[in-house]
């Protein structure tokens, strides 16, 4: 077996975050990078079950800031006719049910107007028109944002990872991280069961393997895998890929079309989270079974809105444990305790 080859950066994990690590910086002339997945692909533990809902409309200038600078990612990529992220700009309608949440709304239009966001308060007939057979009439307030969308979680990992490739960016899959070397309070090099790499850099992009990864360094830190999950339903008539996004966060609930089927998916107010402490590097956070009576209740809450979700059939689940921190920030940058450690952590939705 020859030895795994040496890199000035190491990135551990092959999800969209890791792969949209090795991206930017290798469009930012960085290309002396090796990316190590421990599975058999990239994309294939929590990215690949994203409902792939882009939405730059936030409660902070911070975040509305990097969600926009993602959409300007996503077109760029979707330039390349062979391999982008299947982005579509179709739009978003955010839709408010009480008057908590219509100040909320005019916190958030205040923070992307600011930003240079688009944005606009729509009636419910003018919502009515962009998503025919959805009944917006219980609104207090809809914001409109036209730059919003979707993509294919998947295509976008393949995405990013084609363009960083063409750039020199290196990935070796089936190759798990499980120490980290140092020398004097900085990273020299990364122990996978494929060899020693040697490098100056590392960033921890482990997902929900974060946590273990930051603590071989020393650092304990705060990152919950929380399970999530959404359905897509049997193909429904009226509805076409074209359809704006919605979400109704008085519902908890976010929706979009997928082909001409439909995506339902909620926050649930009480997740099943899942403490990291419980399961080693090597191994996994417990497997999740599809929770019918979540899943049925999304549904549920759904029809007033939406009539024809009362007996909607379900063609699949998809289901993970994204992971969130105590502040719902990220746990990204360097860290003054070790150099050459980078986090790239508690990116959520
Ligand atoms: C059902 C569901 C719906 C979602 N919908 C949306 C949405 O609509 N919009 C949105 O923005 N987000 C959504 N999310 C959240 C989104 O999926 C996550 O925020 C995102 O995928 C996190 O990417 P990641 O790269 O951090 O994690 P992951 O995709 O989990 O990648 C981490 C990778 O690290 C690897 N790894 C771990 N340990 C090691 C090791 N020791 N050595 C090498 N590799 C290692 C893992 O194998 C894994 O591939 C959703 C999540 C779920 C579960």
């Amino acid at each position: 077996m020859s030895k795994i080859k040496d890199a000035k950066i190491v990135i551990i994990g092959g999800g969209a975050v890791g792969c949209g690590t090795a991206y930017q910086l290798a469009l930012a002339g960085e290309t002396d990078i090796l990316l190590i997945e421990k599975e058999p692909s990239v994309a294939a533990v929590t990215s690949a079950q994203a409902a792939g809902l882009v939405g730059q409309v936030r409660t902070s200038m911070e975040r509305t800031q990097l969600a926009m600078w993602s959409v300007k990612t996503f077109s760029d990529l979707q330039k390349d006719t062979k391999t982008n992220p299947s982005w579509r700009q179709v739009g978003s309608l955010r839709v408010a049910l009480n008057d908590a949440r219509v100040e909320e709304f005019n916190r958030m239009k205040a923070i992307a107007d600011r930003a240079g966001l688009e944005t606009e308060y729509i009636t419910p007939k003018v919502a009515e028109e962009k998503w025919p057979g959805m009944n917006f009439s219980m609104a207090k307030s809809i914001l409109w944002c036209p730059t919003d969308g979707y993509l294919q979680p998947y295509d976008l990992t393949a995405s990013y990872c084609s363009q960083s490739g063409r750039r020199g960016v290196q990935f070796s899959v089936n190759t798990a991280a499980e120490q980290i070397v140092m020398k004097d309070g900085r990273v020299t090099g990364v122990v996978t069961d494929k060899g020693t790499i040697r490098c100056e850099t590392v960033i921890n992009a482990a997902g929900a393997h974060a946590f273990h990864i930051a603590k071989l360094v020393g650092l304990e830190l705060p990152i919950v895998p929380v399970r999530h999950e959404y359905f897509i339903s049997v193909p429904c008539d009226g509805l076409t890929p074209e359809l704006p996004v919605i979400r109704i966060p008085d519902l908890s609930l976010y929706i979009r079309t997928d082909v001409n089927a439909l995506l339902l998916g909620g926050w649930e107010p009480n997740p099943l989270h899942t403490d990291p402490q419980k399961y080693a590097l090597g191994g996994n956070p417990p497997g999740i079974e599809p929770d019918w009576d979540v899943l049925a209740k999304f549904a549920e809450d759904l029809i007033p809105q939406f009539p024809k979700a009362s007996d909607l059939g379900i063609l699949s689940v998809f289901k993970g444990w994204p992971t969130f921190t105590p502040d719902g920030r990220f746990i990204i940058g360097p860290t003054e305790k070790v150099k050459g450690f980078v986090m790239a952590g508690g990116c959520n939705a």
